[in-house]
């Protein structure tokens, strides 16, 4: 249903703060022309508007600030190029958590990207899913968007985090990293609506579950702190030219004493840090108050998955002991005024928004009884808004996207009820039955049955 002036008429859960409710949406092409009551929308719109009545609630399209959109393509074209629906997905994912991203021995061509793409994205768009950041973009990678967005095949609008690894063979050291990035004269924020470019993604250091985190207390008693990835010389010096040259930064630092060297190099960025929407990723292991109240100060994203905590929590309790209660602060980053953006590190890690939601809320972990503290525990709506408002600042579409309001997007999804509305437990148990991008169907329950 492409209609081109429509008046959609069902609650609306608009995650705008100056009128979070409404009765109905005006569509004109693909942005809203209004978002009311009804007899304010019938005003406003054309007299030979539509009117389509929908059973559920409207929400804005979801983002996930954190999805490796083009390699869970190629992983699900690779193993899986049958699957049928988001819950087919979603099993093989987990079931294919620890196996390579392409089981070929060739690397895959421009056209198997593309033809990821295409087989993965109406299955996040069932998700209610209208936008994503893929959070680190090799070139080859780079060029599969690009390839897709050029023939007409990009339905998920995208920012792509350029990766160049410090240390691999094309980019050695972090000057052969400075000069890629300066050689094509394009920077953080290049792009369109459907495909932009994001800010560079940099390693600070490991995983959590192989004890690579970058702890300021020491993960034993033998004193061992951890991996740092990226020395400070060289994160301040990678961080000052970007924040000169107009890209962004955005860097994994799971552990504290990573995430204090972080903001440390970020802080000599200036006016670049909100500009270019620099990012803490993951953030989830002890970041200090200290550090998340410089971070909400100076505008950082603080990149957030809750899947992560889903799928470590218990190998963290057995390390850490209690000191995995508090993991993933979430309350912690809210409260102290950051700017959260969800995601789901997906499609290795869980990415149903439904299922990472009621976690934040539940604060439950996979294979224990036991949630984990709640002194960390949010509220649906603020979840919501991780996933929307907090993930549309990080898609530098906080004036475009994330919510439903006049002159933004008809980005949005038709839900079975209101997440905030129903029971926290009811939430995973909700179904999304029609998406749209720009006001075009991308995904609809009945035509996918
Ligand atoms: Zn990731």
């Amino acid at each position: 249903m492409d209609c081109q002036e429509r008046i959609v008429i069902a609650p609306v859960l608009t995650m705008d703060p100056e009128c979070p409710r409404a009765e109905a949406m005006g569509i004109i092409g693909d942005r809203i022309k209004i978002v009311g009551t009804y007899d304010e929308v019938r005003a406003a719109m054309p007299d030979d508007a539509d009117e389509v009545h929908h059973e559920g609630v409207v929400l804005p399209g979801l983002i996930d600030a954190h999805l490796h959109m083009e390699r869970g393509g190629l992983k699900a074209l690779g193993y899986a190029p049958g699957i049928a629906s988001v819950d087919e997905l979603i099993s093989e994912m987990a079931e294919r958590f620890d196996d390579d991203d392409w089981p070929g021995e060739d690397e895959p061509t421009l056209e198997q990207r593309v033809d990821g793409l295409r087989l993965v994205q109406p299955f996040f768009h069932a998700l209610g899913i209208t936008g994503v950041v893929d959070p680190a973009t090799t070139p080859d990678e780079m060029r599969g968007y690009q390839e897709a967005h050029r023939s007409g095949y990009l339905t998920m609008r995208t920012v792509a985090m350029p990766y160049l690894e410090v240390g691999s063979d094309d980019t050695p050291d972090v000057d052969a990293v400075i000069a890629r990035l300066s050689g094509t004269g394009v920077s953080t924020g290049f792009g369109d609506d459907m495909l932009r470019i994001g800010p560079i993604k940099v390693y600070a250091d490991g995983e959590a579950l192989k004890g690579q985190a970058f702890l300021e207390e020491p993960w034993d008693d033998g004193g061992y702190v951890g991996l740092q990835r990226i020395s400070d010389d060289d994160l301040a010096r990678l961080v000052s030219w970007c924040g000169e040259h107009d890209w962004g930064v955005g860097t994994h630092a799971v552990g504290g004493a990573a995430v204090a060297a972080v903001i440390a190099a970020y802080r000599k960025a200036g006016s670049a840090i909100t500009d270019r929407r620099f990012q803490l990723i993951h953030a989830y292991l002890e970041p200090s108050a200290q550090s998340i109240a410089a971070a909400a100060e100076l505008g950082i994203v603080a990149s957030l998955q809750p899947s992560i905590i889903w799928h470590n929590g218990r190998g963290l309790r057995k390390t850490l002991g209690d000191r995995a209660e508090v993991a993933n602060p979430v309350r912690s980053w809210l409260d102290a005024g950051a700017i959260v953006a969800f995601g789901s590190d997906g499609p290795f890690f869980a990415f149903d928004p439904r299922h990472l939601m009621w976690q934040t809320v539940t604060r439950r972990v996979a294979n224990e009884d036991q949630p984990l503290s709640a002194t960390e525990a949010i509220t649906m709506g603020e979840a919501l808004a991780a996933y929307t408002t907090g993930a549309a600042y990080a898609s530098f579409a906080e004036h475009s996207r994330g919510m439903l309001r006049a002159g933004m997007y008809a980005d949005w999804a038709l839900w079975s009820d209101d997440p905030t509305a129903v029971s926290v437990d009811a939430v995973r148990e909700l179904r999304v039955l029609h998406t749209e991008v720009g006001g075009r169907c991308v995904y609809s329950e009945r035509s996918a049955k």
